[in-house]
């Protein structure tokens, strides 16, 4: 069994982390609260607990990796998230982000559509520290029509375009930030639902997300 430990060292490194996200610009201090307060190192194989708290991305298995800690920032602030909300995720992962998003109270619906990594984040500790994140096996590209609709819903994959089935399950006033773009680059869009058929579309900085697929990958 691994033995989860977050010593003063990695503490020490993640406060450095936090100073370096928030030169990059990052300003919402709730949003870099979350990120001091998740041990980053717990989400990742044993042999990258060294440099955990760089400011990159990481595998963690079946060809995906855990976004870069300025990135889920960037995006976390951009959703404007409210305690008690109900959050989308599209993308578990590591189930980071989703932790991200539990730390700012959030009621987090999150979808992956590879088994075997939704089976690897039912292992992990923090499963008990945030009974607000709820873990789905699907395919993204649907949402989660039942649980419809939601405040906020953040796509934490690639996506050639916006997917018309997400939109439809934003509440109107409900925000949607996702990477929309080519395989090598993606544009971060921040979606406003303002009426039943309305919606606006703000444009942000160019990223570079593992791409989001159809279906569910057994
Ligand atoms: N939020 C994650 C980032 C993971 S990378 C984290 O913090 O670690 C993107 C993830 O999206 C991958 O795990 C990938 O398998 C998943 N994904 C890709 N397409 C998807 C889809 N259509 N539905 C659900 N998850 C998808």
């Amino acid at each position: 069994m691994r033995r989860y430990e977050d010593s003063y060292r990695q503490k020490g490194l993640r406060r450095q982390l936090v100073d370096n996200i928030r030169q990059k610009g990052i300003t919402d201090e709730n949003v870099l609260a979350a990120i001091n307060n998740i041990p980053r190192h717990y989400f990742l194989d044993t042999a990258f607990e060294g440099i955990a708290y760089e400011d990159r991305a990481f595998p963690i298995g079946e060809d995906q990796t855990i976004s870069q800690p300025y990135t889920v920032a960037y995006q976390t602030q951009l959703l404007e998230v409210k305690p008690f909300e109900k959050v989308l995720e599209i993308g578990t992962g590591s189930a980071y982000q989703s932790c991200v998003l539990g730390e700012l109270k959030a009621n987090v619906f999150t979808i992956e559509r590879q088994k075997k990594l939704f089976d690897q984040v039912k292992q992990f500790p923090f499963k008990s520290r945030y009974p607000t994140i709820r873990f789905f096996y699907g395919d993204g590209y649907e949402g989660l029509p039942t649980f419809a609709p939601f405040d906020k819903i953040l796509v934490t994959a690639a996506a050639p375009e916006i997917p018309e089935k997400l939109l439809k399950q934003l509440k109107i006033g409900g925000k949607m930030v996702i990477p929309v773009g080519g395989q090598d680059v993606q544009r971060m869009l921040r979606i406003t639902r303002t009426g039943e058929d309305d919606y606006e579309k703000e444009t942000f900085d160019n990223f570079s997300f593992v791409p989001m697929l159809t279906g569910k990958k057994s």
